[in-house]
């Protein structure tokens, strides 16, 4: 399979080259040139399946060229044995046709997880082939920068250096970056914001300073291919054991970069029958402005209460508008362009193309305690304010009269402890188990000013051999 970039200029490459860039050279996202189709018998025949069978399934398309099947088929097993839930993936009612998938059992809490304890394995896998080193750069609030921490810990070829800005993430987080053991593990606290730490990856990714030229730079935020494929499969799970193909599905998805609920999209164009896909926002919502304005444009960044949500910019979104403009990669480009200047508005044949598949609510943070707390009160079941936020859209979408709707539980409520009390429950919300001890465990991290030259010569000095 090739991938192609978003803005037409960039040349093809195949999985194993996807897999080692970030961003393509014309400034676009890479895609898969054709997607893999899954008939009603195809998909009929994964109902039987467990999580990683059906992982190798979906995945083995898209990677085929690069690696043989029984390879991946080991490392689609390492990946999610490390889940602590039989599962992986678990289904759980909360009400008549409404479901969580909790996506919430991996080392790290966040549904993360599932696209980076794979993504490290490929990475792995590859350079030990390759014989080749790369550096993992990225900038963190939060979730992102302990998933990827957590997936590359054991990889030998690669060191990786997360940026997150200083005492600005939540103490579950922090801890969760900086008490992983490994010399390969470096956490550079930023004395700036997050933005401050986004700039400093994206402008080394631009021109790499005193970092040594034989080691290739990898992104592990959503722009990276590998991270949307891995999450096409959950999709798959959930609906095929909620009746599908012959009952279609509905999923409501809490969103920030539209990494997570564009996999949902693939699902559904690799044939998986999804009745729509709901885009669940919170006051940062300029994904919900595109679906109701038909314009895309920035707004000031808002703290809330489910802080891996806030976003002004949805990356991913690029990679909808490529097929929105039947794939017109000049088009998009100079959207993109444009959108550098000030706001942009979207053709009505694009417009209702997305409308036909995705609708769009918002919620601010009254509303998600409020469904922390209502959700608690029916049945006891504990929702993250990432994931009461996607629980409040399918509700007020009013779907679930016909058929079930799926709402993504992207974290574990223990992450979110501020956001619990908020909504009014006295409950204790523990740690999992393998992660009681946190807050005794040894922390190590650097603190570094907001000075891109003393960040990348820390990073010059501090590689392995
Ligand atoms: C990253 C994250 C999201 C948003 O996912 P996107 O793929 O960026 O849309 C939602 N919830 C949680 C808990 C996250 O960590």
């Amino acid at each position: 399979m090739k991938y192609i970039s978003t803005r037409g200029q960039a040349p093809a490459l195949d999985f194993e080259q996807v897999l080692l860039t970030g961003l393509a050279s014309d400034g676009g996202l890479y895609v898969p040139e054709t997607l893999p189709q899954f008939s009603r018998e195809e998909i009929s025949a994964m109902a039987g399946m467990d999580y990683p069978q059906l992982a190798q399934r979906i995945i083995e398309p898209f990677v085929s060229d690069s690696i043989p099947p029984d390879d991946l088929r080991q490392i689609i097993a390492d990946t999610y044995a490390v889940f602590r839930h039989n599962a992986v993936a678990p289904l759980v009612q909360i009400g008549h046709n409404q479901w969580v998938l909790e996506l919430f059992h991996g080392p790290t809490l966040a549904f993360k997880d599932f696209a980076l304890q794979l993504l490290g394995r490929l990475l792995d896998y590859v350079l030990e082939r390759r014989q080749q080193k790369v550096v993992i750069m990225g900038a963190t609030s939060g979730d992102t920068g302990s998933a990827a921490i957590e997936g590359c810990k054991r990889c030998k070829n690669i060191d990786i250096f997360i940026l997150h800005p200083h005492d600005r993430v939540s103490e579950v987080q922090r801890r969760q970056m900086t008490t992983v053991v490994g010399d390969n593990i470096h956490n550079l606290a930023i004395e700036g914001n997050f933005d401050d730490c986004q700039a400093m990856v994206k402008a080394t990714f631009g021109d790499r300073g005193v970092l040594p030229a034989d080691r290739g730079l990898v992104a592990v935020n959503s722009i990276n291919w590998a991270r949307i494929m891995a999450q096409i499969v959950y999709y798959f799970y959930a609906a095929v054991a909620l009746g599908g193909p012959a009952r279609p599905v509905a999923f409501s998805v809490p969103t920030g970069n539209f990494g997570d609920i564009f996999a949902g999209y693939l699902a559904h164009r690799m044939g998986l029958p999804v009745s729509q896909l709901i885009i669940a926002t919170n006051r940062n919502d300029v994904l919900h402005r595109v679906m109701t304005t038909a314009t895309y444009g920035r707004q000031s960044l808002e703290h809330t209460l489910s802080p891996s949500m806030d976003i002004t910019v949805s990356s991913n979104f690029e990679r909808l508008l490529f097929d929105l403009y039947d794939r017109d990669g000049s088009a998009v480009s100079k959207l993109m362009r444009d959108f550098d200047q000030g706001d942009i508005h979207f053709s009505d044949a694009a417009m209702s193309r997305a409308r036909a598949l995705f609708s769009s609510y918002r919620v601010p943070d009254e509303e998600t305690c409020a469904q922390i707390a209502s959700t608690w009160q029916d049945c006891e079941y504990l929702l993250d304010p990432h994931s009461a936020i996607g629980v409040k859209a399918a509700l007020a979408s009013g779907i679930g009269d016909g058929i079930p709707v799926v709402t993504l539980a992207t974290a574990h409520p223990a992450k979110f402890p501020q956001a619990i009390q908020r909504a009014g429950i006295v409950t204790e919300v523990a740690l999992p188990l393998h992660l009681a001890d946190l807050f005794d465990r040894r922390e190590r991290f650097e603190v570094l000013p907001r000075d891109l030259a003393t960040v990348q010569a820390f990073m010059a000095n501090n590689l392995g051999a």
